[in-house]
């Protein structure tokens, strides 16, 4: 009986809150209407763009025209270690603030929406599905120290909850504090991050399929190197999920 009567205590009490100390939208400011809206206004979550089908079948990128493969991606598709990569939405505008919000202002909190996005767009791609041991890119100590958070972690815990995948810890660490990725060409980029991870226990990474989860996917340099890692370790496959693809 008890429990008959909390629910709609607590609907009135989120209500009254929301009526006192009204909610804005993370990306227009426009305020939020209903308790359930949020973190976006319905006008900028209608604005988020899934990935459309025809995008590469090795890096995720949205294709224009038709084909397998992306441009840069037709002549090297046997030499990366990546089995492929695959994102939920294009970084667009409303998507890029969500992120920002979400790691640079230390909304924890968006984790449950957009974790719950990145599940709802894991069904549409049944290539995933053999990955079944999900593994947030680490970060190096002294940053996530800084952050409070590592946001791949997040995400990826919301993720396998969702979709009942095991979760691949402590196996990996970054030992090294790359620069900033920002400026530098793709070849830099995967140069800079040379030595960046190393695999503590190989034992856990063994005979897995594992899938690399992260929030923004750029060049793919970071994750090439985390997959490459993986399976010098004796992963059986290391794939790629997003939840923002860059073009
Ligand atoms: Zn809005
Ligand atoms: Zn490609």
């Amino acid at each position: 009986m008890a429990k008959i009567m909390k629910i709609p205590f607590l609907k009135i009490l989120r209500y009254l809150l929301h009526v006192l100390l009204p909610r804005t939208c993370a990306h227009c400011r426009e305020d939020l209407r209903y308790p359930d809206d949020g973190p976006l206004c319905p006008a900028c979550r209608a604005n988020l763009e899934p990935i459309p089908e025809l995008h590469c079948k090795k890096c995720g990128v949205p294709l224009d025209s038709g084909g397998e493969y992306c441009f840069n991606c037709r002549g090297h598709k046997g030499g990366v270690a990546l089995d492929f990569a695959v994102s939920a939405f294009v970084f667009n505008p409303e998507l890029r603030t969500l992120i920002h919000e979400f790691k640079y202002r230390g909304r924890r909190g968006l984790a449950g929406p957009l974790g719950l996005e990145l599940a709802k767009a894991y069904d549409r791609y049944p290539r995933l599905k053999p990955y079944n041991f999900a593994m947030p890119v680490p970060l190096f100590r002294e940053k996530e120290k800084e952050r409070g958070f590592n946001q791949s972690r997040l995400l990826a815990e919301v993720l396998g909850r969702e979709k009942k995948l095991f979760m691949l810890e402590g196996a990996v660490e970054r030992i090294r504090n790359t620069p900033s990725q920002t400026g530098l060409t793709k070849k830099e980029r995967l140069e800079n991050m040379n030595g960046a991870f190393k695999v503590t226990r190989p034992e856990l990474v063994k005979g897995r399929r594992v899938l690399i989860i992260d929030d923004v996917a750029t060049t793919l340099a970071t994750v090439s190197e985390l997959a490459g890692r993986l399976k010098k370790a004796g992963a059986a496959g290391a794939a790629v999920f997003t939840l923002a693809r860059e073009p």
